[in-house]
């Protein structure tokens, strides 16, 4: 299995500067690349049917395209104009041309319905303002750690690594990011053996719902609310944004404010990350099976819950969920979205029709049952037997009778 594991690095001044040249290299390459796609791509509308098109595009491809990294980066270096294309490893504008290739395939898998998810825009040109920079240096490069454990980084230098935890086996690539608040960061690919992550089977299994007023709601009638340090987190960030929104346009101040966004923004992502990250840890260890609905991020953020949406980060956490529980040999699974785990009384089954957001307590109107729900808690625990249902009748085979279907 491939995993990655990042550490903070701190380059010296001399080694951001070269860093930022292999950056600007990467971004040359890939745009160069782009504008070649885009070329053909309009020549092939106006030569009409198939036919008669272009069919040897340079973007299809691209690692098979011996052509179009020869013409974009050997020859390219021999001219005046790209000539400082020799401050980057050879491998890392090879990468570029995979991933620009890689991000094609993405959208065109996307547009034609192949690829599950959310739509994948096409790629987009890069510019000298984006926000998060990287540069990844595979094999050929020849990087590696040094005796110092210092990360030796052809055309960069030897840079300082903050290794927070171990590297589990000897990585096979890495990637050297900046992000938006000037970090840098080197991730690198492992493959580890599955079978080190395995745990032993445990009893139980939990039904999640994710709620707006918290955070998520379980079958046991425990919650998750959000926590201190991410609520502080978010709160810093509006603060910094009610500043910067004050400053008056292209001052010194207003790109000093800005900067704080920025760092303030890379707080809050990475609070809501451990945050993701703890929880999808801890419930995937005590549960052998975990069920939660599954999220139409993109149907809510039509709606005026859009902003608490992406804030509660959902999914992000069922993500990281359902990864975990694959990892470590436990079974998750997403309720359809068309269940209606908010209706049902999970005491009796007794559909009792569409609740209003805003009805956080209801009773069933089934005069034998009159159980008094909390709207989270109950959808929880209809979550939690939905996701039971759909197991056994995944394990065993269907056997119609009295029971069966008790929805
Ligand atoms: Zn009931």
């Amino acid at each position: 299995m491939r995993l990655r594991y990042q550490y903070r690095v701190y380059p010296t001044p001399g080694q951001r500067q070269r860093a930022a040249r292999v950056f600007g290299c990467r971004r040359v390459i890939w745009n160069d690349a782009l504008s070649r796609i885009k070329s053909v791509k309009s020549a092939n509308k106006r030569l009409g049917p198939p036919k008669r098109r272009i069919v040897e595009g340079p973007y299809m491809r691209v690692p098979k395209n011996p052509d179009l990294s020869k013409s974009l980066i050997t020859q390219a270096k021999k001219t005046e104009e790209r000539h400082y294309l020799k401050d980057a490893p050879v491998g890392v504008l090879q990468q570029t041309l995979r991933d620009l290739d890689a991000a094609w395939k993405a959208h065109e898998d996307s547009k034609a319905g192949v690829r599950k998810g959310l739509e994948v825009r096409p790629p987009k040109f890069k510019g000298k303002k984006d926000n998060r920079q990287s540069a990844c240096f595979t094999k050929s490069d020849r990087w590696s750690i040094t005796k110092d454990r210092r990360l030796r980084l052809p055309k960069i230098g030897n840079v300082r690594v903050k290794w927070s935890r171990d590297l589990p086996s000897v990585p096979t690539s890495v990637t050297l990011i900046k992000d938006r608040s000037g970090r840098y960061w080197a991730s690198f690919v492992v493959e580890t053996d599955p079978a080190n992550d395995m745990l032993p089977p445990v009893e139980g299994d939990q039904g999640i719902d994710l709620g707006l007023t918290r955070f998520a709601v379980l079958a046991d009638g425990s919650h998750i609310a959000s926590p201190k340090y991410l609520r502080r987190a978010e709160k810093k960030l509006k603060k910094r944004q009610r500043e910067l929104s004050r400053k008056k346009k292209d001052s010194n101040n207003r790109d000093k404010a800005r900067i704080k966004v920025a760092r303030a923004h890379a707080a809050v992502a990475d609070a809501r990350r451990n945050f993701a990250h703890q929880w999808s840890h801890k419930l995937t260890s005590e549960n052998q099976a975990v069920f939660t609905e599954t999220l139409n991020v993109r149907g809510l953020a039509r709606t005026r819950l859009a902003k608490s949406v992406h804030d509660a980060g959902w999914a992000q956490f069922v993500l990281f969920l359902e990864y975990k529980a694959s990892r470590r040999g436990r079974t998750f699974t997403k309720v359809d979205r068309a269940f209606p785990s908010s209706q049902v009384c999970s005491a009796c089954g007794h559909r009792d029709g569409p609740k209003l957001l805003n009805i956080r307590t209801w009773t069933c109107s089934e005069p034998a049952c009159l159980t008094v729900h909390d709207r989270d808690w109950n959808a929880g625990r209809n979550i939690l037997h939905e996701g039971r249902r759909i197991l056994a009748a995944q394990t065993e085979p269907p056997t119609p009778g009295p029971g069966a279907s008790s929805r």
